[in-house]
């Protein structure tokens, strides 16, 4: 195509804007307490403030005695057992003079101030609890988790807007929350359209290929916190396009479909949107990707409506696009604090002579020396990249790379779920 007769391509990060812009004004409304036990990949509505020092006492992280530091002046000092303490006992002061015997997890008694390890002590056999000689001077403070050393009284230990990690579930429940208030789900309708598609148990008939888009983007739409209802594949027709379009817009927030939504004959994808609703057809200056379809499909009624997000049908322009575009607006509806994780910058450990107009995202993986090498069949079509890759290699539009040049790296693990 000559110069002149090309679309406009839209910057990605206009696309961005132009969308989270209508994201935030439709977050999610509606609040649901869960409990913390179930809360994994919730986002949080709330934040969680703690009621309490973390730990909630001085206690030891070694097995042991405690004892004042002052009373062992000297290593081989021996001092008489007072109380034998494990986790969870709570004992009497520490009698001036005297060592306590002592196990991980247990409060360090009043008037102790450090812990010898146990590989530094010997037990002597005497009256009662015997002695102790200690073969290490012990500094104040050894081996003592200090009350409130994780967190504080009063501390906000998780924001609102936080999505919740297997880690955030631990936090939260070591302040003692056993609730959480996090945003409904969203609820997105997915359909594919192709009438090569068939799905992997059918037989591969001449022409058809197996629908990979309808298991990407369900992962895809399931990691980042949805709850999916799977509309199959639809035929490329413009009245079966629009009514699948009016199905899923009923109980759905969003709607998302890959494929159709190029200019070809056979490409019904826009056309049914706006005889549904309204609709804002993109050419976005990215590779892989390109033609991204936005707008939003009149719910029963007319008053109500839901939004509607077509993907390109090449399985990794699908993917790729899923992640720049699509997860941002979960995020977004669901009153995620961060649109998009930070990039990493990375030493490209690879030559890219001939760089496209797009801004290109490159499937890359990190090698044993610290950088990133470049999967090599960067087509649209070779989903094998994406699952090879570590993350996308984000390259300004007409940037040439040359090995050891430092480059932009969006770590999947980031993106996907985040
Ligand atoms: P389209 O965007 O419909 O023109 O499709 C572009 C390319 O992606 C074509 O080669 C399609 O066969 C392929 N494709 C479309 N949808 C899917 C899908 N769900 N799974 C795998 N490939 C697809
Ligand atoms: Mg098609």
């Amino acid at each position: 195509m000559a110069e002149a007769q090309r679309p406009t391509l839209l910057s990605l990060d206009d696309v961005l804007q132009r969308l989270l812009a209508v994201a935030r004004e439709r977050v999610l409304p509606d609040l649901e307490k869960v409990d913390t036990f179930d809360s994994l990949g919730r986002v949080l509505a709330r934040s969680v403030v703690s009621a309490l020092d973390v730990p909630p006492a001085d206690n030891t992280s070694m097995d042991g005695y405690a004892m004042r530091a002052a009373d062992v002046p000297v290593a081989g000092t021996v001092l008489p057992v007072s109380q034998r303490l494990p986790a969870g006992v709570v004992g009497q002061p520490l009698q001036p003079g005297t060592a306590v015997r002592i196990f991980t997890g247990a409060q360090v008694p009043a008037g102790a101030d450090a812990v010898v390890m146990q590989e530094q002590c010997n037990a002597i056999d005497g009256d009662a609890l015997g002695s102790v000689r200690i073969d290490a001077a012990p500094q104040p403070g050894q081996w003592v988790r200090r009350r409130g050393e994780d967190v504080q009284l009063g501390a906000e230990v998780l924001a609102a807007g936080t999505r919740i990690t297997p880690q955030a579930m631990g936090l939260a429940a070591s302040v003692g929350a056993s609730r959480l208030t996090v945003r409904r789900r969203p609820r997105v309708a997915l359909f594919s359209t192709g009438d090569e598609l068939v799905m992997p148990g059918e037989s591969l008939k001449p022409g058809a290929i197996y629908n990979s888009n309808r298991f990407t983007l369900r992962g895809l739409l399931l990691a980042a916190g949805c709850q999916v209802a799977d509309l199959g594949i639809v035929p490329d027709r413009l009245d079966a396009t629009r009514a699948a379009l009016r199905t899923a817009a009923a109980g759905n927030d969003l709607i998302l479909t890959s494929g159709g939504v190029s200019v070809g004959e056979e490409d019904h994808i826009k056309p049914a949107v706006k005889a549904e609703g309204w609709l804002e057809a993109w050419q976005v200056a990215m590779k892989p990707g390109k033609p991204l379809a936005f707008g939003a499909v009149r719910r029963d009624g007319g008053d109500s409506e839901a939004l509607f997000m077509g993907l390109p049908g090449n399985p990794v322009s699908s993917f790729v696009t899923f992640l720049l575009a699509v997860a941002p607006v979960l995020r977004a509806l669901q009153g995620c604090s961060t649109a998009m994780p930070a990039g990493l910058q990375v030493r490209a450990d690879f030559d890219w002579p001939r760089p496209d107009r797009r801004r290109e995202f490159l499937r890359a993986r990190f090698n044993a020396q610290g950088g990133v090498e470049l999967f090599p069949n960067q087509s649209s079509g070779v989903l094998t990249s994406a699952v090879w890759a570590d993350g996308l290699v984000d390259l300004p539009p007409g940037q040439v790379v040359q090995r050891g040049d430092m480059v932009r790296l969006l770590p999947l693990s980031a993106l996907i779920g985040a």
